[in-house]
């Protein structure tokens, strides 16, 4: 019998690999690469945290845990949510421990999305937003945030962009890739949006504990919105966790309950060993957390001021660990100034385009870098700059 042409579903088919990686394997083989691609931090994990995995598995805890998670971590992350962001979240019915943010998406997505629920993707954002839509059977419907406003999404424009499909807002703030944060007030009028549409807002609050002249607030610490909040959260970047691949999602009982159906038939539950350093994580890592947020502020007001006497225009990211500078003034489009500053400097920047169509005419650059490599990088950045003009 003949072979079909393709076994894979068309949907899968038409989806495009991700912007990021597709510029990453453009550096196999090159050598003094420095990288300001990678979303992660370069902080080794907490010793505490790694031993605490450690000490689980000489205790001989290899098996399976509850579908949710172990319930001392969900009691934990109950607490974390509680004292920092005063949002009150019931650890037996409210929270589930999943496979990194990614999952907590994924799952988040799948539970809620009828077959054509359109859902508010705020661009430019992490690349697999819009994708996981698609895969959930739903349509994304891009909203573009401008540099004129700081990349900050303004309701109007949520407003414009509603239907009557729309099932739930998407938005990540402090943000990646542009590190912009919505003030409080500024989030209080995209609520105003979601109630009076009736709709959920998907909050990726990962980067909450990186943030570093103000206070975060929680979508659902809004008044009126934890009922119609799904706060997705992990130990990925302020516990330097991105290996373990754990995070968590709180959400009312019922979509947690549907998120749980997910997770248990495709996921099971997530890594024990990774629980448990998650506990010691949350009971005793705040004092890591507190250092690193330190140290990639320094590395924030550096890397902004030097970009800026360059010509490279970016304002103050408020949060995360990325900086989104304009590269307008080289004429380059983003694909063009990234693979040239690439094969002439080996550095490593992210087309801003990997981000969404409102990326464009930007580059990502990480800060999760020690200093010194900064400061190289900045170096060859400068003179990248000095060569073109
Ligand atoms: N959301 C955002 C905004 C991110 O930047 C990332 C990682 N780059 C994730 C989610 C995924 O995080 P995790 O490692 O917990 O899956």
């Amino acid at each position: 019998m003949e072979l079909k042409t393709s076994y894979l579903a068309k949907h899968v088919r038409q989806l495009q690999p991700s912007g990021i990686r597709k510029f990453f394997d453009a550096t196999a083989g090159m050598t003094d690469v420095i990288s300001l691609g990678v979303g992660e931090p370069d902080f080794v994990t907490p010793w505490n945290v790694r031993e605490a995995a450690i000490l689980s598995l000489k205790d001989g805890f290899t098996s399976y845990t509850a579908n949710a998670g172990l319930i001392e971590l969900r009691e934990e992350i109950a607490n974390y949510i509680d004292e920092n962001y005063c949002v009150s979240y019931d650890p037996e019915s409210e929270i589930t421990v999943t496979v990194g943010a990614s999952e907590a998406i994924d799952i988040a997505l799948r539970a809620i999305l009828d077959p054509g629920d359109e859902v508010l993707v705020v661009e430019p954002c992490f690349v697999s937003y819009a994708p996981l839509v698609t895969l959930a059977g739903g349509v994304p419907v891009i909203v573009e945030s401008s540099r004129d406003h700081d990349f900050k999404v303004r309701p109007e424009q949520l407003e414009d962009a509603v239907t009557d499909r729309t099932k739930a807002i998407m938005i990540c703030s402090p943000n990646n890739p542009t590190g912009s944060m919505l003030s409080r007030d500024e989030m209080e009028q995209v609520c105003k949006v979601a109630k009076k549409h009736d709709l959920l807002i998907l909050s990726d609050e990962i980067y909450a504990e990186l943030v570093y002249d103000e206070l975060y607030t929680s979508f659902a610490a809004i008044e009126g919105m934890q009922e119609r909040t799904i706060l997705v959260s992990g130990f990925s970047k302020d516990l330097a966790m991105t290996g373990w691949r754990l995070g968590f999602v709180c959400a009312p009982k019922e979509i947690t309950e549907g998120m749980l159906k997910i997770h248990q038939y495709a996921i099971m539950c997530a890594s024990t060993m990774a629980q448990h350093a998650a506990i010691e994580g949350l009971k005793n890592g705040r004092r890591d957390v507190t250092e690193m947020r330190k140290s990639y502020r320094q590395r924030r007001n550096y890397i902004v001021q030097s970009l800026n006497e360059m010509g490279l225009t970016c304002y103050k990211p408020e949060g995360a660990f990325y900086t989104f500078p304009s590269i307008e003034s080289t004429g380059m489009d983003s694909e063009t100034f990234a693979t040239r500053l690439l094969h002439t400097e080996r550095v490593v920047v992210v087309p801003g385009n990997a981000f969404g169509k409102s990326g464009e005419g930007h580059v990502r650059c990480s800060y999760a870098t020690s200093m010194a490599q900064l400061q190289e990088a900045m170096k060859r950045i400068r003179h990248f700059m000095e060569e073109i003009n």
